[in-house]
């Protein structure tokens, strides 16, 4: 696994000059690295790579442009997938917000909350407002406010 190691560090290396270039954007560097992990495995272990894809990899658990789909948002730490990570991180990995953006660099743009799940509290909120919502389900303090 030494072989796999001074892989690991070159690569490394070349993401981190390439990173400290300012018009590069995070996609980017996911990709570079990507494609320089796919080049370094195609020329040394070819086997190794293929069989150990699903052991613990230390950042990120899957690639920043993966993260985000329409009805949840991966942890990049460990790669489960939640409506809101926000919760998950501070119980499972001790992290804030911030801390996770920081730890992966993300951008300020990425969200932590599923689209899909901000979007249903938004028609949500548009339901009650409409005073639909309580007929169904009458509530206490719905009743009071009212
Ligand atoms: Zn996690």
């Amino acid at each position: 696994m030494s072989n796999e190691e001074s892989t690991n560090n070159t690569i490394a290396k070349i993401v981190a000059s390439y990173a400290a270039r300012s018009d590069v954007a995070p996609d980017d560097i996911v990709e570079l690295i990507a494609k320089l992990k796919h080049a370094f495995s195609a020329e040394g272990s070819i086997n190794a790579s293929t069989a150990n894809e699903r052991t613990d990899k230390p950042t990120p658990a899957l690639p920043i442009s993966q993260a985000v789909t329409q009805n949840q948002v991966f942890c990049l730490c460990c790669g489960k997938g939640f409506k809101m990570i926000k919760r998950h991180l501070g119980v499972e990995h001790g992290l804030t917000e911030g801390e996770y953006r920081k730890l992966f660099d993300l951008p300020e743009s990425m969200p932590l909350v599923a689209p899909s799940y901000s979007d249903k509290k938004a028609a949500h909120a548009k339901k009650v407002g409409l005073g639909k919502y309580h007929r169904d389900i009458p509530k206490l303090d719905e009743a009071y406010s009212e």
